[in-house]
Order: structure tokens, then sequence, then C-alpha cells
């Protein structure tokens, strides 16, 4: 073992930033990742085994222990539950002998659920062996147990004929991708890339960034802060090194948007990059791609390698001697929190990606402490476009306060789930009509960490930065949806997915889990609609970074727009402080403990006896 794990360390020279490339490697190897090669990279790299096991223990799809030959990974979405994710989990069961959560007796299967694999549009979804698959049955799943235990591989199963891996042909054979309405900003064909780049290098970068700054783009990642202003505050650092990275880790449930866009325009999102590096000042970029999208790694490598071809790319771009700048593809490993640009940064060093506490903020110390500009897949190519049509035509679009467009993936109980183009402006109630919403009642806006909103109550609202902030999906709800069970669902994944560093979050949103249960199992009284209320208030203003200030909005948000449903679920009051608290629940354990020790003590001493 100890002379692969070395090859694998000597290939990316022993540097420690690239630990997580380092442990996928292993873990294909050895199907996990094996103490006696923790020890080996500790050496090697000069770190302690804990430092290592900090960050291989982070990650989802690092396993520590043996996890079976062929690892599955089912994604758990509520849109996957509505499809079917319940009978496709007992097929697989079934069929391999592996329980939720752990391997089949041979060491042959292992099934594992995982957060949003960004297929929304055609789920049951699952990964195999970084392979992956759309559209699960029962049938389906059966059949691919078959071929593999037949002894063909993932790989071969999904790709019967053999397209090559880095091919655009090979990406569409496993996933779908549905441009349901394209335009004017993104998925354009027409873009001559060589003559945008010499364009904008005709630009000094302070031209270009205020172009950006005139366009009012603002970030299309959650976030929403000034993209121009992102990049004049990196500018105005005094370093000589910066870094420009793509974010490519969209996480949250339903949004699958930026795959669509790495799919159909990868070289608008590099042009992004490259026109950002040319505005800061930087040399070097990293893509950060979530790990449930490695099956397109193989097809974006070719797609920088075309760019680097046609001298967009590289030593000396478009022949000026002041200008280089390459970028190379970081994997993640699974983690919501990498959506984060600061644990983002963390995730590109090497380590367990925790949020930052900011200031300092990325455009100041970012990489490796250096000034960084961290932009999401979708304003980088925004950036392209309005690059080539110019600031007032991308100003032009949207009104006064939200300008440009920006692409929605919906999902649910609709006619025409896939990715819409929506100009800032248009109401809920015409993006409904546009996907072909069935009965809509209630609309999962921006997905968990958004807002959940009733549409009769809001259907009139507009996409905006001034009401309904869209940052890229919809999932969309009838009646015959369970809403507090989809509430409940949304407090694990965010349970599952808080990094723990801070406890407002950490325990805090165990909390709000626990009460929602309650409240689902009739035994919840007002005080807990109380509590759910102020804690989430707390949890909001108290929390370190994005996901735990946005975590209890699926139970604030629906007790604003659907409070019936709760009202309707509680217990009356009987005049004590918290009535729904079970006292003898609470007591349980003690009580068997009382008299497991009252046994002990009546036992007579069996020294004694002796
Ligand atoms: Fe981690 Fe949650 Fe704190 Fe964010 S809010 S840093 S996810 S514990």
């Amino acid at each position: 073992m100890n002379k692969k794990v070395l090859s694998i360390v000597k290939r990316y020279q022993a540097d420690k930033t690239r630990l997580l490339d380092m442990l996928w490697e292993i873990q294909r190897q050895y199907d996990y990742i094996p103490h006696g090669a923790i020890l080996t990279l500790a050496d090697e790299l000069n770190l302690s085994v804990n430092d290592i096991r900090e960050t291989s223990s982070f990650y989802h799809f690092f396993h520590m222990r043996p996890a079976g030959k062929h690892r599955f990974y089912l994604s758990n979405t509520v849109i996957a539950r509505m499809n079917g994710y319940q009978q496709v989990l007992m097929a697989l069961e079934q069929a391999t002998g592996a329980t939720l959560g752990s391997m089949d007796v041979s060491g042959t299967f292992g099934v594992y659920d995982t957060a949003c694999i960004g297929l929304s549009d055609q789920e049951p979804a699952m990964l195999i062996d970084d392979v992956v698959f759309t559209r699960l049955t029962v049938d389906k799943v059966q059949w691919i147990i078959a071929q593999l235990q037949q002894g063909y591989s993932a790989a071969e199963i999904a790709n019967p004929q053999q397209l090559p891996t880095h091919s655009i042909a090979y990406v569409d054979q496993l996933v779908e991708t549905h441009i349901c309405q394209a335009g004017p900003v993104f998925f354009q064909q027409e873009t001559d890339y060589h003559r945008l780049l010499q364009q904008c290098l005709t630009h000094d970068p302070d031209a270009v960034i205020k172009t950006v700054l005139n366009a009012r783009l603002q970030g299309l990642g959650g976030a929403g802060f000034s993209t121009g202003e992102k990049w004049r505050l990196c500018r105005e650092t005094a370093s000589q090194t910066k870094y420009v990275i793509g974010n490519a880790d969209e996480g949250e449930p339903g949004t699958y948007k930026d795959r669509a866009l790495l799919i159909r325009s990868p070289k608008e999102v590099f042009l992004g990059m490259i026109i950002a590096a040319w505005a800061i000042g930087a040399a070097q970029g990293i893509l950060y791609l979530r790990a449930e999208y490695i099956y397109l790694k193989q097809f974006l490598e070719t797609e920088l390698q075309q760019l680097r071809e046609a001298g967009l790319l590289g030593r000396h771009i478009l022949g000026r001697e002041d200008f280089s700048f390459d970028i190379r593809i970081q994997m993640g490993a699974g983690a919501y929190i990498c959506g984060d640009e600061s644990a983002l940064l963390e995730s590109c060093e090497g380590k367990r990606g925790t949020p930052r506490v900011k200031p300092p903020f990325p455009a100041q110390q970012g990489y490796l402490g250096m000034p960084t500009t961290v932009n999401n897949v979708e304003t980088l190519a925004a950036v392209t476009r309005l690059m080539e049509k110019g600031a007032a035509w991308y100003a032009g679009l949207g009104f006064a306060t939200s300008a440009g467009s920006r692409l929605v993936s919906v999902s649910g109980d609709c006619a025409r789930p896939g990715i819409y183009e929506v100009e800032w402006g248009l109401t809920l109630n015409q993006l409904l009509e546009q996907v072909g919403a069935v009965e809509p009642w209630a609309i999962q806006v921006s997905g968990p960490s958004g807002e959940c909103v009733a549409v009769e109550l809001s259907g009139e609202r507009r996409f905006g930065y001034d009401d309904l902030v869209c940052n890229g999906s919809l999932m969309i709800f009838n009646r015959s949806r369970d809403l507090l069970d989809i509430v409940h669902q949304f407090m694990q994944f965010f349970v599952t997915e808080s990094c723990g560093i801070c406890t407002p979050c950490r325990v805090g949103n165990v909390e709000l889990r626990q009460k929602i249960e309650r409240i689902i199992a009739g035994k919840g009284c007002q005080q807990d609609l109380d509590d759910l209320l102020s804690w989430g208030e707390i949890i909001r203003r108290t929390s370190r970074c994005g996901l735990g200030a946005t975590s209890p909005n699926p139970i604030l948000t629906t007790l604003a727009q659907f409070n019936q449903l709760y009202q309707a679920k509680l217990i009356a009051s009987q005049g004590t402080l918290l009535p729904s608290f079970d006292v003898k629940a609470a007591l349980q354990g003690h009580e068997q403990a009382r008299i497991k020790v009252m046994q002990i003590e009546s036992e007579p001493s069996k020294e004694v006896v002796k």
C-alpha cells in the first residue's frame, strides 16, 4: 500500500493543498481510505494524523472504513421522494442485500443516501462509482444491479456505446439538459470568444471593472453582492498574487442551473473567469466543481484545453506578454457548506469546509491568504454576455433595482420542469403559467434556504432583489403534498449539512427539527410555535455563515404563510408552561436506570455468595 500512496503523493508534489485530490485517488484504489494511507499522507505532507482525519471525515463521499466495492448514493430530495424514492430505495436494498447507510455482507455493494445531486428534473437519481443514473424505477435498479453482478462496471452500463468520456455526447447520454427557455443572457450559441476576449483586453482592467459596475450585475450565487465592487476591492489590494475562483458547488436542493451552464455554455463560464483575472490581475484560477458533477470533469478539461490551444488561456494570452492565466479544476467531496465562499476556500486548500470569520473578506485575504475573487458559475457566464453586449444593454434588462435576468431550475408539480431564464420583474404567477404548474399551492423559492410562499398570497409578487429574491430554483407543490413533512425534510437537511463550528446552528437546528417532529406528531402547543419563531430568529442572527442565517427559513416562512397547517396540529393548552412537554417520556431513561440501580443494590454480592 505504501508504494501506491507514495506515488500518489509524488504526483501531487506533496502539495498539501491538494489533499482532497489525493484522498480521492486513494479511495479509488482501495474503495475507502485505509488508516495506513492516512499515516503515510501525514508523514509525507508534514501534517498530523488528526489533520488528515479532520479533512477526510468531513466530506460525505469519503469513507474511513470499507463501504462497498460499488457505492450507490441515492439522492434523497423532496422531489425524489415525490417521484418514487422510497420504492427505488427498497429495490436497491433488496437487490444488493445492503441496508441504507451500510454495505452488504460480501462488501460488494454499499447503499447510501445523499443530498441533492442537481437532477431534480429527472429524479429519482443516483451516483454509482462516479457515474450518474437518472429516472430510476424498480425495474431499472434491478437491471443495473444484475449487470454489476455479471461483472460490468457502472461506467460500462451507463455508456454502452463507449462514447469518449470527455465528449458532450457522453454527458448527454448520462443526463438530460432541459433548457425550456433561453436568452437574452444565457445559452446563446454564437459567441466569438476570440474576438470578445481581444476586445476586453483592449480596455484596461479598471475600465473592465467599470463596465461590470455600470451593468449593475449582482452575484447570482445567493448573496447578491455587486460583482464589479467585489472585483474592485480585489484589484485595489497591494498583493502581486491574486486568484479567481469559479464556484461550481451548487448544492441548494432543487437547483441544477449551473449544471446546465457547465454542459451547454462552459466556455462562457471560463471566459468570465479569464475576464475576471484580467480585471483583478490574477494569474491562476480554480473551478471548484462539486463531487456530484464528477461526470462533467473530463468534458470540462477538454473545453479548457481547447481554450489553451486557441491562445485564450495559458501563457501570454492572445500574445500579450503582460497577461498569463490558467485554470485548474478542483473536485469537492460532498459538502453543501462548501458553496459558502470562505468554506470553499478552505476546501480548495485541502481542509475541511469550515466557513471563515469575516472580515477579512476573500477579496482581501482569500485562497492561501491572497486576495481572491469568488464568483458563481452563472455570474461568470453573465459577465461574458454583458462584456459582449455592453453595460447599458445588460442594465436595461429587468427593472430599476434589479438589472439583468437569472436562471431558474423548476421542478415539482408542473408539466415542463427544466431551466427557465427569467428577466427580473416577471411575476410568480406568470412563471407558474409558463412551466405548466399543476394546481400550484405552495412554492419553495430558492431552495430550503429561501422562502416558501402560498400562491394565493404571493402569486403577484415579482422576481427582483426588492421583492421575491430568486436564487435559482422553484419547487412547486400542489395540495396533495404534506407541507409540514417537507419542512421537516428541509430541517433534517440543515442538521446534516451544518459544519458544526457554532452552537446556534449546530444545536439550534436540531431543536427546531425536534419541535417540528413534535408538532407533526400532534403533540405540539402554542408555546412550541412561539419558540420556533424566537429560536429561529436567534439562530438567524447569531450564526457565523449563510447556512445558519437561513436554516430556520423553512419554518419561519411557512409559519408566516401557512400558519393554519401548524394550528391544526396543536393540542389545547392545559395551563402549564409547556403542555407539550412529555414528563414520562423525558424521564423514561432515568426511570430505567433507577430500576437497574435498585436491582443491582438488592442483589447479594457475588463474592459474599462464593
Ligand atoms: Fe457552520 Fe452552521 Fe456556523 Fe455556518 S452557521 S459556520 S454551517 S455551524
